[in-house]
């Protein structure tokens, strides 16, 4: 398969962003992606196919070289900890922030800190980091309900206009870092089929430079 190149791409709010930037390589489905339930498209280029996977299994499809190439949050590669992958290009879409959220008006404790997120990892570093002992939660979603149901003190999400947080009566504490969506390729592909992947990644570049993922 040293021929062909994998592309796994996120279901959902970063897809219709990533198309036009596939579109601006050459690489465009042959079919519609909404309108059918396969995971595997065909395109365009021929030895090119884009498999589409939920955003948290990305990292993993391309670390064990399921898929040569992805497109992902940098919260999710955050989170996996990006072993096997090279993040060769920050695509520059779905921009947002990551960051520690609490009850409005409610200060954090001083001592220990009960905090629910879907970012274990993350968030795990992220404390240890600040030197605050902290007892992780996970959630798959809703995060926001925790604090408000005395589940935990503060939460760890993504954060965009911050209307998720203000609707729940929760407000932005800490940054933890600023996110975007990246390209990344799993690193033996990205030896051993550089010939295939380097035009796949420079006319990707080169689109989001002139603003074609605006
Ligand atoms: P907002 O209300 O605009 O602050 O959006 C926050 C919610 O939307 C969070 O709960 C996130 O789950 C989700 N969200 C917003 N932007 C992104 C993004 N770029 N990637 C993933 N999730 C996001």
């Amino acid at each position: 398969m040293t021929d062909t190149v994998t592309i796994a791409l996120s279901k959902g709010r970063i897809l219709k962003e990533t198309l036009p930037l596939l579109k601006a390589a050459g690489i465009e489905p042959l079919e519609d992606l909404d309108a059918s339930r396969k995971l595997v498209f065909d395109t365009t280029l021929a030895n090119v196919r884009l498999l589409i996977i939920r955003a948290t299994d990305v990292p993993t499809y391309v670390q064990y070289g399921g898929a040569d190439l992805g497109v992902t949050g940098k919260d999710v590669l955050m989170e996996h900890g990006g072993e096997g992958l090279y993040e060769p290009l920050d695509l520059d879409i779905a921009r947002c922030r990551l960051m520690t959220a609490g009850p409005v008006g409610v200060e954090p404790p001083q001592g220990r800190i009960r905090v629910a997120t879907k970012f274990v990892n993350l968030a795990r570093q992220y404390y240890a980091r600040q030197g605050k002992q902290a007892d992780i939660i996970k959630l798959y979603g809703a995060m926001e309900l925790a604090p408000i149901l005395g589940l935990a003190d503060e939460i760890v999400d993504i954060v965009d206009t911050g209307n998720t947080l203000k609707a729940n009566g929760l407000e932005p504490r800490e940054l933890i870092d600023h996110i975007s969506t990246r390209l990344v390729a799993n690193r033996a592909s990205f030896k051993m089929k550089h010939r295939l992947l380097q035009p796949i990644i420079e006319q990707m570049g080169a689109a989001v430079q002139s603003g074609s993922n605006a």
